[in-house]
């Protein structure tokens, strides 16, 4: 049985890495060749925590396993990040555990991964305005990893705590793009691709202010009761995601499902564009919306990665069970 650490994972998992694993688990899962469990998500009654687990099996890459974990909110406190995570990796044909990886820095990396995959396939390939809504954690990996899929020229972000925006502009800096802060109007009217990333439960984003031919990634509504777009703007658009039951129910269309305004058949599964039976965009003025619910499999896809890959390193520790 291997261990791979938070660290190991950070040195063999890039965002190529993550990018081809989210791909082609994404691509999977349209085909039926790779499901994911249902999700368990509790209040354990201790610490204000939420712990639960996300699990499948993905039968066209053999992985089989589960990500456990969920939120702390006083880790801050304590020096470390409120999201904590756990992947454990199992032998499909033995069920023997085959590697216990570290989740947190995978999350945030296959995460920018969804979102970049769906730029990759659906944003126009004249892009150049890169929105960001959303400054915290996740926000510098989805701009380093959504800044490699188009000649974006210019960075346009808000936040509702703008104190945090000064971190994003690094990131921009670093990557070489000029980064500018801007009202949410202004974001909507300059972005050809916006990425909404926040904990926000009312919409930000509204549809008279995005222009036509946007491409937006959701990727912050991974819980029900969450929102971050207007639900006139997600019927507006042709939508993508995922996994549909997810999104529905926990993602960012929950809201237009259950104002009547679209129907889980308006949905289509974004692997479904990468498998080539879905033209995906079809026209320059479209607007495509993209929503990223977070799904197990994305996590053991990643997590397998890193430890195929640490093993060829001789990075992950070996240890009898
Ligand atoms: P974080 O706590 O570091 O940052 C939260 C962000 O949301 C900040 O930009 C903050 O200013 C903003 N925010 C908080 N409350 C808000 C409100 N009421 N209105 C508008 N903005 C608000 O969190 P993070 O790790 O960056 O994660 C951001 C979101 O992404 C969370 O909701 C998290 O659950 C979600 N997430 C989704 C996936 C996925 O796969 N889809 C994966 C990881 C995290």
């Amino acid at each position: 049985m291997l261990i791979v650490s938070e660290e190991t994972c950070k040195k063999t998992v890039g965002r190529s890495e993550a990018f081809a694993a989210v791909e082609a688990v994404f691509a999977a899962m349209a085909k039926g060749d790779a499901y994911n469990f249902p999700v368990i998500r509790e209040a354990i009654g201790h610490a204000d925590a939420l712990y639960g687990f996300k699990s499948g099996f993905d039968k066209s890459g053999m992985v089989l396993g589960v990500k456990s974990g969920g939120y702390w909110p006083d880790n801050m406190e304590k020096g470390l990040i409120n999201h904590q995570s756990s992947v454990f990796l199992f032998d499909p044909d033995t069920g023997q555990l085959k590697a216990v990886v570290g989740g947190n820095y995978l999350t945030a990396i296959r995460t920018a991964a969804s979102s970049s995959v769906s730029i990759a396939h659906l944003a126009r390939p004249d892009a150049r305005v890169l929105g960001l809504v959303g400054a915290g954690h996740q926000a510098g990996f989805q701009l380093r990893a959504a800044a490699e899929q188009r000649d974006f020229e210019k960075v346009v972000a808000w936040n509702l705590h703008p104190e945090m925006l000064p971190a994003l502009k690094k990131v921009a800096d670093d990557i070489g793009l000029p980064f500018e802060a801007v009202e949410r109007e202004q974001l909507g009217a300059e972005a050809d691709v916006i990425i909404t990333i926040t904990s926000a439960f009312e919409p930000l984003m509204m549809k008279d202010w995005v222009k036509p031919g946007t491409h937006l990634a959701c990727m912050g509504t991974d819980t029900a009761g969450k929102q971050e777009v207007d639900a006139e703007l997600v019927a507006a658009a042709t939508l993508f995601t995922d996994e549909i039951a997810q999104s529905v129910t926990i993602g960012e269309t929950q809201h237009a499902i259950s104002a009547g305004l679209i129907s889980d058949s308006d949905i289509t599964p974004v692997g479904d564009v990468i498998n080539g039976t879905h033209p995906g965009r079809t026209s320059a003025d479209e607007i495509t919306l993209f929503d990223g619910t977070g799904v197990g499999l994305q996590d053991l896809a990643v997590a397998s990665e890193a430890a195929r890959l640490a093993e060829d390193a001789g990075l992950a520790r070996k240890v009898e069970m």
